[in-house]
């Protein structure tokens, strides 16, 4: 089942919201969309569901046109909208009926509606008005309205947004359960969500995609570098410490703690501890560190 973006544009009067955006997502992938506010992400989120029109460009799903093949691309689509949007006055179980009822004949209601309450673990809130849920329940409802006519692309729009520690392991667990049969498109701006539930991450920025990459090789990509934050008794010359084999760059950001890259990868803690060592230094602590993928987002947006 594949999404295909063809050099998508989208002005909202003069504001170019998205700027030729093109990626293709096949069947089983869980994609994270990542991106500061206004990046445009809510708006791909809406062409891809057909609730807004491109300014030009294409949007195919399983080979469905978004506006020639509208009615065929909604069947194979669910949609939770960023923020949710509920009738807080209806019940869980007879608004998920009522969902239910614009895609399945009468018949069917009943039994797939439990089905949903059971996947999503709304059972002991399922006589509950929606409005009289928890924040993390009512996610849950939103989840249950998305996967109803088990659609074969999810797409949700900033899924665990609000939700406290416990609420959050939950719902991302259903949604790496979803994400196990069908492909996935989430937005966030929380990178260890991406880490824990995706396998490719898009970010985008400005209305323009500024990485495309399977979440692993994201890291390597930009910042190759291991990262070695050492502490000394006392002050140590720089040209003393750049001269090591194997050492890119060091920077002080403390008094006697510095930051050092390696080139090539290469571990320098045995380099550094025989420095200290033949120059009558301490080391008082050193730590290496992976570029993690909150740097390279704020590298790639600027934020
Ligand atoms: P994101 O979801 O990444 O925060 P959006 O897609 O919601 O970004 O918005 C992208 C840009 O388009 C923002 O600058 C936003 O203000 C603008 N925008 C979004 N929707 C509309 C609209 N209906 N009318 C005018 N401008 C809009
Ligand atoms: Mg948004």
């Amino acid at each position: 089942m594949s999404v295909k973006v063809n050099n998508v544009t989208k002005l909202y009067g003069k504001q170019k919201a998205l700027d030729e955006v093109s990626f293709e997502i096949s069947s089983g992938q869980v994609v994270g969309l990542l991106g500061p506010n206004g990046a445009g992400k809510s708006t791909m989120m809406k062409i891809i569901t057909c609730f807004l029109p491109a300014s030009s460009g294409s949007v195919t799903v399983n080979g469905f046109d978004v506006i020639q093949n509208s009615v065929e691309v909604r069947r194979l689509v669910g949609y939770l909208p960023e923020h949710n949007p509920l009738y807080y006055d209806m019940y869980v179980k007879e608004y998920l009926a009522f969902v239910a009822g614009i895609y399945m004949p009468f018949s069917k209601i009943k039994n797939r509606v439990g089905e949903m309450i059971e996947l999503t673990g709304l059972q002991i809130e399922q006589h509950k008005k929606i409005g009289a849920l928890s924040k993390g329940y009512k996610q849950r409802v939103g989840l249950a309205q998305a996967l109803i006519h088990d659609p074969k692309v999810l797409i949700l729009d900033e899924p665990t947004s609000g939700l406290d520690p416990n609420q959050l392991i939950e719902i991302r667990q259903l949604i790496s359960n979803a994400g196990k049969e069908k492909t996935v498109i989430l937005s966030t701006h929380i990178m260890q969500e991406v880490e824990a539930i995706c396998n490719r991450v898009i970010i985008i920025n400005k209305g323009k995609i500024v990485a495309d990459d399977p979440v692993r090789m994201l890291t390597r990509h930009f910042r190759p570098e291991k990262v070695f934050l050492i502490e000394f008794n006392k002050e140590v010359d720089i040209e003393a410490l750049i001269k090591l084999p194997f050492i890119k760059t060091a920077e002080p950001f403390e008094k006697c703690k510095w930051r050092i890259t390696s080139i090539d990868n290469a571990d320098i803690r045995p380099q550094l501890s025989r420095f200290a060592q033949q120059n009558n230094f301490l080391i008082l602590s050193l730590s290496m560190e992976e570029t993690k993928l909150e740097e390279v987002f704020q590298q790639l947006t600027g934020c």
